[in-house]
């Protein structure tokens, strides 16, 4: 039996290393159209492009999918960061290596975010890009943790509430690999001890 044309991911096409499909592909589709879609309605009050903002280099993806999908005026800007500390957790304490390449005061900025752990990224985050002066500044997340409920920072929209494991694909690497996978997954334990 043949199945039909489809870019869904299916079981066969899996990688071997992931343990579990957490987020299909599909549902990543649906949900960055349905907080396009919201952001959308949100922001149709202003003809001013909004300044997507986005952290190098895992919401590369999101930011690509989402600045399509949202179907109005735009601009894009990135910033790379590290965070000191332990490779798999933040320490809150960010250094930038890459800041924004233009002024935000006046615009109506968007914080483009994969995921959300501790939230102490993106609390440093907001901190640093409201004292710069912007009209106004929202953050949409694609992923959140248990922990982030903890953190006092307002994340407006958000796309999908995940369990407490470390995550790979949509972006999302463990040592700059998987980000191409088109999923969210979850990592085969013996991955890590190799
Ligand atoms: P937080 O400061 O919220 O603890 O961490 C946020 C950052 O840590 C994210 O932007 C991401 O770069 C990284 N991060 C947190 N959890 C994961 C995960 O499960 N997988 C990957 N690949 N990165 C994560």
């Amino acid at each position: 039996m043949s199945s039909t044309s489809s870019s869904v991911t299916t079981s066969s096409d899996i990688h071997p290393d992931i343990a579990e499909v957490i987020i299909t592909e599909k549902e990543i589709r649906a949900k960055v159209t349905e907080l396009a879609a919201q952001v959308r309605a949100d922001y149709a009050d202003t003809e001013q492009p909004v300044l997507l903002v986005a952290i190098l280099k895992g919401a590369v993806m999101f930011m690509a999918d989402f600045a399509r999908e949202l179907g109005r005026p735009l601009e894009l800007e990135f910033m790379a960061i590290s965070s000191y500390g332990a490779s798999t957790s933040s320490s809150g304490v960010v250094r930038i290596l890459k800041d924004l390449d233009r002024e935000i005061e006046g615009k109506r900025v968007i914080l483009v975010e994969d995921i959300i752990d501790s939230g102490l990224t993106l609390s440093w985050l907001l901190r640093n890009l409201a004292s710069r002066n912007p009209a106004s500044l929202d953050v949409v997340a694609l992923f959140r943790k248990p922990e982030a409920v903890r953190v006092p920072v307002e994340v407006k929209y958000v796309g999908f509430d995940i369990p407490n494991s470390y995550v790979v694909g949509y972006g999302l690497d463990y040592a700059e690999r998987y980000r191409e996978l088109p999923y969210l997954g979850a990592l085969k334990p013996e991955v890590y001890s190799d």
